[in-house]
């Protein structure tokens, strides 16, 4: 498509282009995530709970403050959408715009998923992911995004003019308020945008649009996390399967995801602390 520019060069472009990018977040200076006494105590932990999460379907699951969980591929190569909560206020919940500010477009063990303004902390530590060998492709793709939203049923609506009922969006919908006894529509207003789990994207060089392939993730691959805070999380089996194809419809092979979660052993969490809500003053200047 043709954008509307001034396409007349500027005698200086070379120049006005030559300046250096600059890191808009060092994150040299957040607070450190422990990974050391992460990594010792998963040596430590056991699994307490699992939730089988069904194709082009969400399931809800709750993670004390302290305990890991893990998101695992079970026969198949399939993407999870996965929104997370503070558990004991639907108002804290994953950003992930700031996530990708803070950490970079996909993410991997040792950075964190932060929560919304005000509240500004990390909900979760990722502490493991047998996908960290992906790395980025000759596409400039990589695995676990966070510039992605979820898939809808309104933008399907858009651009296709059907609807269809198990979008991401919809199936968090429902598995939210199947949690929380309140309304579908209720429950919509607290779906967010995702960390796309397993999911591999990138943007193309020439138009630098949004694109997806087939996940590299087989049965037995997992991603793991670090509760920092009491959590409620959904995740959703993307109707997309694996997303080498298409999504929002029931045309591609969708399987199941699991959820586990695992308790270490208390004492070999002793001296990490757990991040408080932000500290900046709310005043904004008045
Ligand atoms: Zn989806």
């Amino acid at each position: 498509m043709q954008t509307i520019r001034d396409i007349s060069a500027s005698a200086d472009a070379e120049e006005r282009r030559s300046k250096p990018p600059v890191v808009v977040y060092p994150n040299e200076t957040l607070p450190p995530a422990g990974m050391n006494i992460l990594q010792a105590a998963r040596q430590s932990m056991t699994k307490v709970a699992e939730v089988i999460v069904p194709p082009r379907e969400a399931g809800s699951f709750r993670v004390p403050k302290g305990h890991f969980f893990r998101i695992v591929s079970m026969e198949g190569s399939q993407v999870g959408d996965l929104n997370l909560w503070n558990a004991d206020d639907l108002s804290e919940r994953f950003f992930s715009g700031k996530t990708r500010a803070l950490h970079a477009t996909h993410v991997g063990v040792g950075d964190r998923l932060w929560s919304s303004l005000p509240h500004l902390r990390p909900m979760a530590t990722i502490t493991h992911d047998t996908l960290g060998w992906y790395g980025w492709d000759k596409d400039g793709a990589g695995v676990h995004d966070v510039i992605g939203t979820r898939c809808d049923p309104y933008t399907n609506r858009l651009l296709k003019g059907d609807n269809y009922h198990h979008c991401c969006h919809s199936n968090l919908s429902r598995a939210l308020a199947s949690e929380m006894n309140m309304s579908v529509r209720e429950a919509e207003a607290h779906v967010h945008d995702v960390l796309n789990v397993f999911m591999c994207t990138g943007f193309t060089h020439d138009t630098h649009q949004y694109f997806m392939k087939a996940s590299p993730v087989r049965p037995g691959d997992f991603i793991e996390f670090f509760a920092e805070i009491d959590l409620l999380g959904a995740l959703s089996a993307c109707p997309g399967g694996d997303c080498g194809s298409g999504h929002s419809s029931d045309a591609a092979p969708c399987y199941p995801l699991g959820v586990e979660i695992w308790r270490p052993h208390p004492e070999s969490l002793a001296g990490r602390t757990f991040p408080e809500r932000n500290a900046y003053s709310r005043t904004h200047g008045l």
